[in-house]
């Protein structure tokens, strides 16, 4: 319990709402983040430009917005609103509210990339807590329900939500016909950021077991060094320098899915003219069907069983030495 003489008082982004107690206490207590990845500021950057075409789209519909403008106080982009509760506020920033009769009801936009964006199709808020709870706590400061747009960075693909607040819709509106509902509530996330004020109180870090979700984008994962040991030799690391790697691999990773998917598209569509036209230019591709072919090929492992191993190495040779190293990609990642 905390103690109602000793005053506790945090100032809580709403965006943050959805983090571990021990990283929001951290905060509070002056630790050092570990700084973002210029990829990742990138992400954040493109994300306010797509919220701004989907608005502007919005628009064009015939659907009232109020704008986000720039907040002065805060001095950032978006409608600055407020929430007090008895040990911390929580501030955050609308990025539109729609017009209805003359009410006004939060939107809230997400640009995410292909895969995030399917996840948060098949599961919405279910595996995105952190967004879960920002909703939760806009929803709660503006006491209404709202509307939420996700839209595929790569693919252009848009879902249009509505949200409900204590059980309570917002008004139909064209293109919103699907609706993603938190499963908690904002007593959860305030019961939550109440353990990061009562670890406070004694100018400590909270313990606190995080799921998966919540240590992948950790700023303060050095804190927990030793409980993020995956394998007896392999630790997590925070190195800006790696991190900055790590999100050029996974980004380079998705940009090989995304051209292989069109290559292999493109293909079909060509292939579908070839077969009636063999040779053909267009649009800079020149293109030649040359009819059904198979290719030859070696069963290494039964011509190993069948010849002699004298035999064997004089056909089987070695290459130059080269670096072995294996790259994985542990989970998907996900958006700001
Ligand atoms: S590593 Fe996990 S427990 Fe530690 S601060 Fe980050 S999210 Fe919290």
């Amino acid at each position: 319990m905390i103690e109602e003489e000793q005053e506790i008082y945090m100032i809580v982004s709403m965006s943050s709402s959805g983090e571990c107690p021990r990283s929001l206490a951290a905060q509070q207590l002056d630790y050092e983040a570990t700084p973002e990845s210029p990829a990742s500021q990138i992400i954040l950057r493109e994300g306010m430009r797509h919220e701004r075409w989907i608005a502007e789209d919005l628009v064009g519909e015939g659907i009232l917005l109020e704008e986000g403008g720039f907040c002065p106080k805060c001095k950032r982009v978006g409608l600055h609103v407020e929430l007090d509760t008895q040990y911390f506020k929580l501030v955050g920033h609308l990025d539109r509210r729609i017009v209805v009769n003359s009410d006004l009801y939060p939107l809230e936009v997400k640009a995410l990339g292909r895969f995030t964006f399917d996840k948060f199709k098949r599961a919405g808020f279910q595996e995105f807590s952190g967004y879960e709870a920002q909703e939760l706590c806009y929803l709660e400061a503006e006491g209404r329900p709202g509307y939420y747009i996700v839209k595929s960075r790569d693919t252009g693909e848009l879902l249009r939500f509505k949200v409900p607040y204590r059980g309570y819709y917002p008004p139909n509106l064209y293109g919103f016909n699907r609706e993603v509902v938190p499963k908690r509530t904002f007593r959860d996330i305030i019961d939550k950021l109440n353990l990061a004020a009562v670890a406070l109180q004694q100018g400590q870090l909270p313990d606190y077991e995080c799921s998966d979700e919540e240590k992948r984008y950790c700023k303060f994962k050095y804190l927990c060094g030793e409980q993020l040991q995956l394998e007896p030799d392999v630790i997590e690391l925070g190195l800006p320098s790696l991190l900055e790697a790590a999100d050029m691999h996974i980004e380079g990773k998705m940009l090989e899915t995304l051209a292989s998917e069109r290559i292999e598209m493109a293909k079909i569509v060509f292939l579908e003219h070839a077969k009636k036209q063999p040779k053909f230019r267009v649009g800079g591709i020149s293109v030649s069907y040359r009819g059904l072919k198979s290719k030859e090929y070696v069963k290494t492992s039964l011509l190993k069983q069948l010849v002699s191993k004298e035999l064997l190495d004089k056909v089987v040779g070695q290459s130059n030495l080269f670096e072995d190293i294996s790259i994985r990609i542990l989970k998907e990642k996900e958006e700001l």
